[in-house]
């Protein structure tokens, strides 16, 4: 019984795992598509450049700092 439990938590955070670099590949992916259609660095919701700070801490970055802060919240909420 303790290995059917080891083996549950084993798939699960396979499965975490998956969907998480699944995500991060799709990200990407749209980066280079925006790279191609010269609207990388740009804000998707703004259109103003994104900081060059941000790109480097988040390269895959669609929206500036303060559209993404913004977004966050409208998550939260
Ligand atoms: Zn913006």
């Amino acid at each position: 019984m303790a290995d059917l439990g080891t083996d549950a938590m084993e798939r699960e955070k396979a499965f975490l795992f998956a969907s998480k670099s699944g995500r991060l590949l799709y990200h990407i992916d749209e980066a280079l598509r925006r790279i191609r259609n010269k609207t990388y660095g740009k804000c998707v919701e703004c259109g103003e450049p994104i900081s060059a700070e941000r790109l480097n801490a988040v390269p895959h970055a669609r929206m500036c700092i303060k559209c993404k802060e913004a977004e966050e919240l409208k998550k939260a909420k």
